[in-house]
């Protein structure tokens, strides 16, 4: 399975346009990866992770022929989904071609638009399994704001390849933990949202981690068996306001055995 980060960013990535902070100074100063657009995800070039207002662009920067086919949802947050860019991604395929998947909340914004945006509707919901084609996706309860089974993590295998997309959540609740004890995970892309910021911020950890936080969740899952050592492990939805720029976090994750996500990465396993 191959993994297309479209975009790595989380809700603020206007940010540097205002902020007079050192990280988001480095962002204007110096953009190249520590410039991030909303977190989403391609895999094998037809199944999208979340579809913010940035996507259709980088999407047509990163991956002009994709083949899009299904879009899963994690949530109905605006910086992982936008109406208006949906629309456009439908546009993009045969009509009635794109399955988009995702929690009630997310299905019934959908059923409200009008005009109707052509594509195949999949509610799912905590702890059910989808099959679409050869994938198979199953709904996990995150640790996110908005009402209970509204915000989604997925297990997403092909071929017998699962891969963890844990964005966006705080630390995984223990229904989400039991459900992934006996999981053989071959890779895991997980939020850490704010960076090296440990307090002071009401959302750490009710709705998001940080990078002690993923290791925390890194640690966990290797002492389960979930995944190993060599198993590719990704951070995403890195706020550029809270996260040091690209290289320092990078440096800082990679001596901790995880890979920092930038827009236009690549992940194969
Ligand atoms: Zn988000
Ligand atoms: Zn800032």
């Amino acid at each position: 399975m191959r993994a297309l980060l479209l975009g790595t960013g989380a809700a603020d990535i206007q940010a540097p346009d205002q902020c007079r902070c050192a990280n988001c100074a480095a962002v204007r100063q110096h953009g190249g990866r520590s410039r991030r657009t909303y977190t989403a995800t391609l895999l094998d070039g037809e199944l999208l992770l979340d579809c913010g207002a940035t996507v259709p662009e980088q999407l047509a920067t990163w991956a002009p022929r994709a083949a899009l086919r299904y879009l899963l949802v994690t949530h109905p947050d605006p910086d992982h989904f936008d109406l208006d860019a949906i629309a456009a991604l439908a546009a993009r395929t045969a009509a009635g071609h794109l399955a988009v998947c995702g929690s009630p909340a997310v299905i019934a914004a959908l059923q409200a638009r009008s005009p109707r945006i052509p594509v195949d509707l999949w509610p799912l919901s905590a702890f059910q399994t989808l099959v679409l084609g050869p994938w198979s996706a199953r709904a996990l309860p995150a640790r996110h704001r908005g009402a209970a089974g509204d915000s989604l993590l997925y297990v997403v295998s092909r071929d017998q390849r699962r891969l963890l997309y844990a964005t966006d959540t705080g630390p995984l609740l223990a229904e989400t933990r039991a459900a992934l004890n006996g999981t053989r995970l071959h890779a895991v892309i997980g939020e850490a949202t704010f960076g090296l910021q440990t307090s002071g911020i009401p959302d750490l950890p009710a709705a998001h981690m940080n990078f002690p936080l993923l290791c925390d969740l890194r640690t966990d899952l290797l002492q389960e068996g979930v995944i190993e050592t060599t198993t590719p492990f990704v951070a995403t939805h890195l706020s550029l306001h809270f996260c040091p720029p690209h290289e320092e976090a990078a440096a800082w994750l990679a001596a901790r055995g995880i890979q920092a996500g930038y827009d236009g990465r690549e992940v194969e396993w």
